[in-house]
């Protein structure tokens, strides 16, 4: 009897058309996650089934991986009647259970015994051989049997955490501060299948070292769900410095965003949507007439996943994802220094065309021409921490 791990697409086996494309970009984000285990992948159109000697480790791995949506720790047998009775008395021997079902399922239509009457088989046997009761509405353990070219036997399906494999839809630039939202923006994003970088505005000495550590972490947890995450850093300080030389303070936040939009939309073509952990009404610059006047610098489709969600809901998800520990530590953001008493919650398009006449394409330009590249979010940024 062999443990392995089974697959299942769940949502993905109901897009027909783009069936394969789906299976084999999941599969190539399988193998990169695991990457570092010895393991034995084989896949067909509903199902993976992955090999290895470490199962739990690698399912506990795979529990980060979009557009999967459920995990099995089963037992492969022969199709056999013998051999399938042995292995539900092997794997039900140590289990602790007072009720139980047996569900099978034939998909090899040319191993002799119906489902109905297998259920009946392999019931009896358990009945016979542990002081038990059937219960079909609300069993302690459900008895999985698939019968196919072999036989899979399983106890438990784990939920995986579904969603499209990262990457089906192409690339988004995420605008990741060390906030609490935009990682959750960034997760909802992933999980819709969006390969998505990151782009941080760093403002030193404005914004310190520990700020910016603060990012990498976030965007190594986030890359941990089968991301292929960059981070891009922005180095603002001058323009954000002019920012507010220029701009009258009740307008310096919605300048300043004005300007990290454009800049966001001149980094790469590739990119197809800006993603930001902006949600309406939390702070002056989300108020919906804000979010308007800001957005108009740009023709990109801006996606905001949380802009409809209540901080605690946005909480509750951080907390879930691992980055909400992070998020928490308390080093200031380039919108947070500087900020006006008074920011304007209504600002007027014609305002802000006036407040920026001073010359800014050049430092957008310069902005974007020294963007460091990190792809590496291994410990030692994190120990700087
Ligand atoms: P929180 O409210 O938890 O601090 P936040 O950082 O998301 O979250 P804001 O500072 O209002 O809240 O910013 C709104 C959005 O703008 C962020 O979610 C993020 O997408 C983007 N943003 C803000 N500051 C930066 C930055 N320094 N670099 C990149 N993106 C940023
Ligand atoms: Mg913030």
């Amino acid at each position: 009897m062999q443990k392995l791990i089974l697959i299942k697409y769940g949502e993905l086996t109901t897009k027909k058309a783009n069936r394969n494309l789906f299976i084999n970009k999941l599969s190539d984000n399988i193998k990169k996650i695991l990457k570092d285990e010895t393991v034995k992948i084989k896949k067909d159109r509903v199902r993976m089934y992955i090999e290895t000697d470490n199962v739990e480790r690698v399912s506990s791995k795979l529990l980060k991986v979009f557009g999967l949506h459920g995990i099995v720790i089963a037992y492969k047998v022969n199709t056999n009647t013998d051999d399938i009775k042995q292995a539900v008395l092997d794997v039900l021997k140590d289990k602790k259970f007072k009720t139980f079902k047996v569900e099978t399922k034939r998909a090899d239509k040319n191993f002799e015994i119906k489902s109905m009457d297998f259920n009946n088989v392999i019931g009896s046997l358990v009945l016979k051989n542990f002081d038990v009761k059937v219960d079909v509405h609300n069993p302690d353990i459900v008895v999985h049997i698939e019968i196919r070219e072999n036989t899979y036997i399983y106890l438990n399906e784990e939920k995986g955490i579904g969603g499209y494999p990262v990457g089906i839809q192409g690339n988004g630039l995420l605008m990741l501060s060390g906030g609490i939202d935009s990682p959750v923006a960034g997760y909802m994003a992933l999980k819709r299948g969006v390969n998505i970088d990151c782009l941080y505005f760093d403002s030193p000495p404005h914004t310190s070292i520990e700020a910016k550590n603060k990012v990498i972490k976030l965007a190594g947890i986030l890359n941990e769900y089968s991301g292929n995450i960059r981070l891009l850093v922005v180095p603002f300080t001058k323009l954000q410095e002019e920012i507010y030389r220029n701009v009258p303070s009740d307008y310096n936040i919605t300048i300043l965003r004005r300007m990290m939009y454009r800049i966001a939309t001149s980094i790469d073509k590739k990119y197809k949507v800006i993603i930001n952990g902006e949600s309406i009404g939390q702070v002056a610059s989300q108020t919906l007439s804000s979010m308007s006047v800001i957005n108009s610098v740009t023709n990109y489709p801006i996606i905001r996943p949380v802009a409809c969600l209540d901080k605690l809901e946005i909480i509750d998800i951080a907390k879930k994802i691992g980055t909400y520990e992070t998020s928490i530590l308390p080093y200031e953001d380039c919108c947070t220094i500087f900020v006006p008493k008074h920011p304007v919650i209504n600002p007027q398009l014609d305002k802000c065309i006036a407040y920026e006449k001073f010359e800014y394409e050049s430092l957008i330009k310069e902005c974007v021409d020294n963007i460091q590249v990190i792809d590496n979010f291994n410990t030692d940024y994190q120990d700087l921490l």
